[in-house]
């Protein structure tokens, strides 16, 4: 560290006396030059011999290329899947199978640093958030979903359990290993087998991730990854193999796919958008409070499905709680993802970026003020400032739409009603944070407020045994826990 050299202000904070020296992370994510399909057990070329380069955000350089999976790959990846399913994975018993997640959750254990810098170099997260909470979450959910393996007529009481057969899932970029560990590791234990899709700007870790089923000894074709675009998950989602559908990602593909599958009986799950508010009461501890909110809507720069992307603050404490977060965002550090100091790292693609300069020119059109940090960004890749806009109201784009940005909208608010009306005036239901001394007025306004997930006194903390999922256009399904399981299995 470097003593600035500059007179400290009388409200000191620690990042007015302080530059960080460099502190990149230095672990090899042992990329190779170029990344095949993972099907039946092995990695093979793409039928059409076409790749895509999957490149760093935080620098806008070229890392590996991907194969881009066709129809005709995704329909060998199922057909390996359906054989795997008919001949090995389903005849196995549960204590089995559990073993091979056990096994998976190990070697994932293993290769933490590996996979937590690959993740960070694909998708821009700093390295301390892949470290720290991706990749280990992605273990535990291995491990917790190993357990269930051999107590399915546990999952449902009373009931006959059986797996669906082979199902298809298409996941987004914001927890690429997270997301896969989400999906996989249930539909196993359950029995089913698998062909899933990563997106296409960070497929790296899902197909690095084949290297530790072949690694786990798992037989041929319970899993299957296949890279590509849009048209690729379109395929993966049609599949007439697929028993069972899952998607994370957007409102918009979700409701694509819901419509191109109107009118079959095909199961499906989908956790899509949000757009969160964090309701702060003027009883409730404010530092801790701005805290949770930072960490709400800054984690991962903002590209979380549940981020805390509006606050509703209560009138009387309305000024003191803008101006601890505008201190609090100024000493946030945006940069070098690979930085182990980094707070905010990069934005996961240039058209991802330009969406969430366009909502906030958006916010400013509108009348809302706007507040940013006034910290340096890097030259090369795509970076934004943390950004906090007050005098919002409700008819505002910035209150109503999903950035998937580190943006805040700070909305005020002066009754308990008045809250949980303006909380609950979105179409989306994902989550929702209740800050408050009151105990009874956590449970009332856990009760009432229309969203799948509500953190009291906190924000933004998971945990494989509890389930996830959304309400309204949030999506239906639950992910982790026993909810979870649910619906991985056909129940008789
Ligand atoms: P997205 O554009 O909907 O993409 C999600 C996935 O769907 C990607 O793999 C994408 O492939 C694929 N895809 C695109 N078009 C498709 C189609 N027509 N048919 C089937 N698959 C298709 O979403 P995103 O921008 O990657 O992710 C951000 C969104 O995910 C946000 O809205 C966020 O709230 C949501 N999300 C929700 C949760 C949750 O649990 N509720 C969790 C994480 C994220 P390409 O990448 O190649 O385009
Ligand atoms: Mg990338």
């Amino acid at each position: 560290m470097t003593k600035k050299t500059s007179k400290p202000s009388r409200e000191l904070i620690f990042g007015d006396l302080w530059e960080f020296d460099p502190a990149p992370e230095t672990a090899d994510p042992k990329l190779k030059k170029r990344y095949d399909l993972f099907i039946n057990g092995k990695f093979v070329a793409p039928k059409s011999g076409r790749y895509f380069d999957s490149i760093n955000p935080g620098n806008e350089t070229k890392l590996v290329e991907i194969a881009q999976a066709g129809a005709e790959d995704v329909d060998t990846a199922y057909r390996a899947a359906k054989r795997a399913f008919d001949t090995v994975w389903s005849p196995m018993p549960g204590h089995e199978r559990g073993k091979y997640l056990f096994r998976i959750a190990r070697l994932l254990q293993d290769r933490a640093r590996e996979f937590a810098v690959a993740e960070t170099l694909d998708g821009g997260k700093p390295i301390k958030e892949s470290r720290d909470f991706d990749v280990p979450m992605a273990a535990a959910h291995f491990f917790y979903h190993a357990g269930w393996a051999d107590k399915m007529a546990y999952v449902a009481p009373g009931r006959t359990v059986k797996p669906h057969g082979v199902v298809g899932q298409v996941i987004p970029w914001n927890f690429p290993l997270l997301m896969l560990a989400w999906k996989i590791a249930p539909a196993l234990a359950m029995g089913n087998c698998v062909v899933i899709k990563p997106a296409e700007t960070t497929s790296i870790t899902a197909l690095k991730f084949g290297e530790i089923l072949q690694e786990a000894g798992l037989p041929p074709g319970v899993v299957n990854i296949v890279s590509g675009a849009g048209e690729t998950g379109a395929a993966v989602m049609n599949h007439p193999i697929a028993s069972k559908v899952a998607f994370t990602g957007s409102t918009e593909v979700g409701k694509i796919i819901m419509r191109s599958l109107a009118g079959t009986d095909q199961k499906m799950t989908m956790e899509l958008g949000g757009k969160a508010a964090n309701i702060i009461f003027e009883d409730a501890p404010l530092d801790q409070a701005v805290e949770g909110i930072v960490n709400g809507i800054f984690f991962n720069q903002g590209h979380v499905c549940c981020a805390g992307s509006r606050l509703l603050v209560q009138e009387s404490v309305a000024e003191s709680v803008l101006s601890k977060l505008k201190r609090r965002i100024a000493v946030l550090r945006v940069g070098d993802p690979m930085d182990k100091n980094t707070d905010l790292g990069a934005i996961n693609s240039r058209e991802q970026l330009e969406r969430i300069t366009k909502l906030v020119a958006s916010g400013v059109k509108e009348g809302a003020e706007m507040h940013q940090s006034a910290c340096k960004l890097p030259v090369k890749g795509f970076y934004f400032r943390p950004t906090v806009f007050s005098k919002v109201s409700m008819s505002h784009r910035i209150a109503r739409e999903e950035i998937f940005g580190p943006v805040l909208s700070v909305l005020t608010f002066r009754t308990v009603d008045e809250a949980i009306e303006k909380a609950n005036n979105t179409a989306y239901g994902l989550s929702a944070g209740v800050w408050t001394d009151k105990g009874s007025r956590i449970l009332k306004m856990s009760a009432e407020l229309k969203a799948g997930v509500v953190w009291a006194n906190t924000y933004n903390k998971f945990d494989p045994t509890s389930p996830f999922g959304g309400y309204k256009e949030s999506g239906f399904g639950r992910e982790g826990g026993r909810q979870g399981l649910l619906d991985y299995c056909k129940l008789a």
